[in-house]
């Protein structure tokens, strides 16, 4: 475990029970098959953190659950014995909400990974949590169906994606991962089973418990099975690859594309460095890296010319304000070394540094040229690499700070402080913490910041509802 965790934990591990050898035995006889709780070295090294890295800590056991009443037994026992509990699906998050920061038992819900239903006069899916993203997308695009929500992560499980209300690319026409959930069944702290939402299409049946769940990083309760809505698959869609000769230009042409009243699918911008990143990470080239940044379009649409006259004003609109030229990618060849490019900008910036953190601030989408200049402006003032891509459509951009050579109390003050200005930065512009990666551990101080006593303190009341006795991924999110 790392010294900062240790210093910032208000909860004590003192509190929670220790795992020993008679909790083991009764875990073991809860679970049909007992290959499935694992101990001491068999507790693989991935189970002790996610994707972001930073965050470290082994739990003291592994459950890789099969069904949902073996979910409830294992919480009705942690709660009795006042066990910390941490659900995990694939473990690629960002903030650490999946990293067991007090050990005890973590819950692997990736086995349960069956698609349960799929209802086409209700238009739903039902999944088990454990489905991969894009798993889902295969499933229901094979039937001529659509799931829209598009992170770029696409071996997360749906579980994960329910739990941090993932976002994504398509957001900017579609919306997130929240939109999309219909109904929920949830194993609550204590190992009660409740159902939230369902396949109706509307619902003001009091407050929403499972608006509430979404986007609640295990906190709440573990969800078992998700409906799911669907819609019809777009049939048609285009790309288009905008180069600019800044990206302050290209920027500031997206309000002016969002006022056009055309809805594009996603607006993303990027710069060459991370183009090359990507190019060099994939070992392929990208349509063109000449230019210092770009924006990139997708449409879609039933109609070829429902497409062509929602792009061609767009095009002209990108002209107008800078654009050297604009690239139309209507193949699938063209779209797919294109979108792997920006897909792999992530993994692509991780591997040129030895360590990075970063921020996935939301602020309004008129804000955006603002941010970005910002960002380049701590580069200079705290002499450290950032790195900087995002969804400009939707406002929400992720940025990454690199450790490169710097020693570790370097690299630990001025990351604090890069930090600090960049989050005291998205407040003055009205914007948000995380636009869709949650708060997890890494970024509850900030969360703590950016929010009045008053909603903290909401926050907080709703966590004790559902889990009075703290046991459900404890120290996360506020
Ligand atoms: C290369 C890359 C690109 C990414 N791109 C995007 C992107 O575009 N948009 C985006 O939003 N995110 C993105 N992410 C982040 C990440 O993929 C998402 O946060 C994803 O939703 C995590 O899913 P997971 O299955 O890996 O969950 P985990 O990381 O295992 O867990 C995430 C949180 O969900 C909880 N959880 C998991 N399953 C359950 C369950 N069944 N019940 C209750 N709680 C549960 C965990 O406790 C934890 O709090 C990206 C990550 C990487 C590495």
């Amino acid at each position: 475990m790392t010294k900062d965790i240790l210093q910032c934990n208000k909860i004590l591990d003192s509190e929670y029970k220790t795992v020993d050898a008679a909790d083991i035995e009764c875990l073991l006889s809860l679970i049909s098959d007992k290959e499935k709780v694992l101990l001491g070295e068999h507790i693989n090294e991935d189970y002790s953190h996610d994707e972001l890295g930073g965050v470290k800590r082994r739990p003291d056991v592994v459950i890789q659950a099969s069904n949902a009443e073996e979910v409830s037994k294992i919480m009705k026992y942690a709660y009795e014995k006042r066990i910390p509990v941490t659900p995990r699906g694939s473990g690629t998050g960002l903030v650490g909400a999946s990293v067991p920061i007090y050990g005890g038992i973590m819950i692997d819900l990736s086995g349960m990974n069956k698609i349960l239903e799929l209802d086409e006069e209700n238009l739903t899916l039902t999944v088990e949590p454990g489905v991969l993203l894009m798993e889902i997308s295969k499933f229901v695009e094979e039937r001529d169906l659509f799931y829209p929500p598009d992170p770029g992560e696409k071996t997360a499980t749906i579980g994960g994606n329910i739990n941090t209300n993932a976002g994504g690319m398509r957001a900017v026409k579609y919306g997130v991962t929240r939109d999309y959930v219909r109904g929920l069944e949830v194993v609550l702290p204590n190992g009660e089973m409740i159902e939230v939402g369902g396949k109706v299409v509307k619902n003001s049946s009091g407050y929403s418990l499972k608006d509430l769940i979404v986007g609640s990083e295990g906190t709440l309760g573990i969800v078992t099975k998700a409906v799911l809505k669907l819609l019809p698959l777009p049939k048609r869609f285009v790309s288009l690859l905008v180069p600019f000769p800044n990206l302050e230009k290209a920027i500031d042409t997206v309000p002016k594309i969002i006022k056009s009243k055309s809805i594009p699918t996603a607006i993303e911008f990027m710069q060459r460095e991370a183009i090359v990143a990507a190019e060099e990470f994939l070992g392929k080239k990208f349509p063109d890296n000449s230019s210092n940044a770009y924006l990139l379009l997708k449409f879609d649409g039933n109609s070829l010319e429902e497409v062509e006259n929602n792009y061609e004003k767009v095009a002209d609109i990108c002209l107008e304000n800078g654009a050297l030229d604009v690239f139309i990618s209507n193949t699938e060849e063209r779209e797919e070394a294109i979108w792997s490019a920006r897909g792999a900008f992530l993994e692509a910036i991780k591997a040129s540094t030895t360590e990075m953190d970063e921020v996935d601030v939301v602020v309004p989408r008129n804000k955006v040229a603002e941010f970005v200049k910002y960002t380049h402006e701590m580069e200079s003032k705290h002499n450290i690499r950032i790195r900087r891509f995002g969804h400009a459509g939707d406002g929400n951009l992720h940025i990454y700070i690199l450790k490169d050579e710097l020693r570790e109390e370097e690299w630990e003050l001025k990351l604090k402080a890069v930090m600090e200005d960049m989050y005291k930065k998205a407040k003055e512009l009205k914007g948000q913490v995380s636009g869709e990666h949650g708060i997890g551990y890494a970024k509850k101080v900030y969360l703590n910041q950016s929010l009045s006593k008053e909603s903290l303190s909401i926050m907080k009341g709703i966590k004790l509802a559902f889990d009075p006795l703290n046991i459900l991924n404890p120290g996360k999110v506020c």
